[in-house]
């Protein structure tokens, strides 16, 4: 084989190779007009090579911000030095379906790009290489490991029975709030409760009717709280409510509605109708209380007398300015 013929056969093969590459190759002119379509742009587009050619990107591709893409094309023009493009930045240059069976959940390929300067013989960067890579498998692998990761995160804050906020998660946020209060001074009441002679209702019905019940109580407490309260299941029937943002007053009316509502509330399983109460105890932060445990501590301390006082009740932890 002749020296001419063996060259002439690389750039074939060159080209043949550029063209069947399973990543988008596409060259522009200084105006932005497509000059080089390869097979991969072809097959996600549906646009073959002289349906593009001499076109400006932007009248095909109206998913191509002109400004950003301008902006980034002029400095590797000017500069004569690669930029990229990831995905996390921006999802995709070309909204290309994405037809993996295995990554279905995504809509639109996901796009990693590479702008490469293109020099003539004189060194003038004349062209502009785009290479566009699908990283749609490592983009989706990446966003389903961010959800479970949140959702676990969730999962270890909640509690399995009620959904609410479990007792660590909680108390997590009952010092958060502690500290808030310590620079704000911003009134902050706390709510302890728990059913009245639970044991009795496990006894006679079983502890799948006294599930019901924790459920039943959760469900009460999420219809009367307001977006910015944080409740909690603090141990087997006993609950807590963070009211932010509230003096006593206004956490004995909401305490006194959720008593009134629980006692008038019926629990139905299978043909059985059965009614509960629960004491509750209210403790306002003030400058006596030096920490998040001895806020809980003083209204428990009003729950214990709301007990002691024939259940069904309401208790304050008396006020320290
Ligand atoms: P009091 O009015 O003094 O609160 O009386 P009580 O019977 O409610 O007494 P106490 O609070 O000591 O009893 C709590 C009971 O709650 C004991 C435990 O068996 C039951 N319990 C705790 N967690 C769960 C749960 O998840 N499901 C059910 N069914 N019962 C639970
Ligand atoms: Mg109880
Ligand atoms: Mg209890």
């Amino acid at each position: 084989m002749s020296q001419e013929t063996e060259q002439m056969n690389e750039l074939h093969w060159l080209m043949e190779m550029l063209h069947t590459i399973d990543v988008g190759l596409v060259v522009l002119d200084r105006q932005y007009k497509i000059q080089i379509w390869n097979g991969f742009m072809e097959n996600h587009s549906g646009l073959l090579p002289r349906e593009v050619k001499e076109k400006e990107i932007f009248s095909l591709f109206e998913e191509i911000p002109q400004d950003w893409f301008k902006r980034k094309a002029e400095s590797v023009f000017l500069l004569k030095n690669k930029a990229f493009t990831i995905w996390e930045q921006r999802p995709y240059l070309f909204k290309f379906q994405n037809y993996r069976p295995i990554t279905g959940s995504a809509d639109y390929m996901y796009q990693n790009t590479t702008f490469i300067p293109l020099m003539s013989s004189t060194g003038l960067v004349t062209h502009l290489c785009l290479l566009i890579y699908d990283v749609t498998d490592n983009a989706t692998n990446k966003n389903d490991l961010e959800r479970v990761n949140t959702e676990l995160a969730v999962l270890s804050q909640t509690d399995g029975l009620t959904k609410l906020f479990n007792r660590a998660h909680w108390e997590n946020c009952l010092n958060t709030e502690f500290k808030r209060w310590c620079r704000s001074r911003s009134a902050s009441s706390l709510v302890i409760l728990d059913i009245d002679h639970f044991k009795h209702v496990n006894d006679t019905y079983g502890h799948t009717v006294g599930d019901d019940v924790i459920r039943h109580l959760s469900g009460l407490i999420r219809q009367h709280v307001r977006e910015t309260d944080i409740s909690g299941r603090y141990g087997g029937e006993e609950f807590v409510i963070l009211l932010a943002d509230t003096a006593l007053e206004n956490a004995q009316i909401f305490a006194e509605r959720l008593r009134k509502e629980v006692a008038q509330s019926i629990v139905r399983h299978n043909d059985i109708d059965l009614s509960y109460t629960i004491s509750l105890g209210i403790a306002e932060v003030d400058s006596s209380i030096k920490t998040y445990e001895a806020w809980i501590e003083h209204a428990d301390a009003a729950l214990y007398r709301s007990k002691e006082s024939g259940r069904n009740k309401v208790s304050v932890h008396p006020k320290n300015v």
